[in-house]
């Protein structure tokens, strides 16, 4: 569905650029595929790159280099018409539902904007599929006249959620969208997300840094490291074999279930480099408990390890 080669995304730092300023690479080489019925999952510490990569598939941001595929057309190639059939079918989901939905409008406006903007119902005809979409997002009629105030957390997630499905897209970008939710609503809220995709065949690309959540929910998993897909594997492999030491890392910080047996390897130390000036060879060697010889100075490439799993590291040439 979506087909990401070499993908680079790089930011001026200062004035002389591109004359000999600092560049900030917030993405920089990504090969990636999204295949029709999956969920994705992009994971990886906060400033590793996820949401410039979520605003390059949304076509929000114009790569710097590499190409963004969907359906098997450069994103950047799309005539004005195809933008918008573009626009459609690719929906995000935001973080923050507190942020995300326009106060002063009432929840049939919020919805039925994706209507309007798509011409895809008007009148009687669009107050009836408002209040489908509320349906089929869990909430009642009555959620029709309220304003975003008027509900709780998950509530306003869930509005955020029926806003999504309005245009019909095909696939849905969900940067962190249970991250500011209770425990007790998040589960509610990925057990619908699960439940929308099984029903309407829908393609997630899931954003997140909680690796409790992305079991849950993907069906492959793409670790990124200062801009660069170090692992990307099934899910079932990823979690019972992490084999990059960044995923074993982040796989160790988080919190063990029986508080009997601690996590075997200590936390991951250090703060991710900055990604203006990043490390020679591998960007992960100044943390990382395994680096070796060549680490330092040769930037591993990505290996095929096995069926649809690819490991960036000297490790695992
Ligand atoms: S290439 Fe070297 S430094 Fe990088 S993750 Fe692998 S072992 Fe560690």
């Amino acid at each position: 569905m979506f087909d990401l080669t070499a993908v680079a995304r790089h930011y001026p730092v200062g004035r002389a650029w591109p004359s000999g300023g600092a560049i900030l690479r917030a993405v920089d080489g990504v090969d990636l595929s999204v295949t029709p019925g999956e969920t994705l999952a992009l994971v990886g510490e906060s400033g590793c790159g996820k949401s410039t990569l979520a605003r390059l598939l949304l076509r929000l941001e114009r790569p710097t280099a590499g190409t963004v595929r969907f359906r098997g057309r450069d994103l950047w190639g799309l005539s004005r018409a195809e933008v918008r059939g573009f626009r459609r079918q690719v929906q995000l989901v935001f973080q923050d539902p507190y942020a995300s939905l326009n106060p002063r409008l009432r929840v049939e406006e919020i919805v039925g904007e994706a209507l309007d903007i798509h011409r895809l119902a008007a009148g009687q005809a669009r107050r009836q599929r408002v209040l489908d979409l509320l349906g089929q997002v869990g909430l009642p009629s009555e959620a029709l006249d309220g304003y975003p105030h008027q509900f709780s957390g998950g509530q306003r997630q869930r509005i955020g959620i029926a806003r999504a499905l309005a245009a019909e897209p095909a696939l849905l970008v969900a940067d962190e969208p249970v991250s500011a939710l209770d425990v007790s609503v998040q589960a509610q809220i990925l057990n619908l997300l699960q439940d929308l995709q099984a029903a309407r065949g829908l393609t997630y690309v899931f954003i997140s840094h909680d690796l409790r959540v992305v079991e849950h929910v993907a069906d492959r998993v793409a670790v990124m490291y200062l801009g660069r897909i170090v692992e990307s594997a099934p899910v079932g492999d990823f979690y019972r074999e992490p084999l990059h030491p960044y995923s074993r890392a982040l796989l160790e910080a988080v919190p063990a279930p029986d508080p009997e047996r601690p996590n075997a390897l200590p936390p991951l130390s250090g703060d991710v480099p900055s990604p203006v000036a990043p490390p020679p060879g591998c960007p992960f060697h100044p943390r990382c408990p395994n680096a070796f010889e060549p680490c330092s100075r040769e930037v591993p490439i990505r290996a095929p390890q096995g069926t649809g799993r690819q490991v960036c590291c000297h490790l695992w040439r």
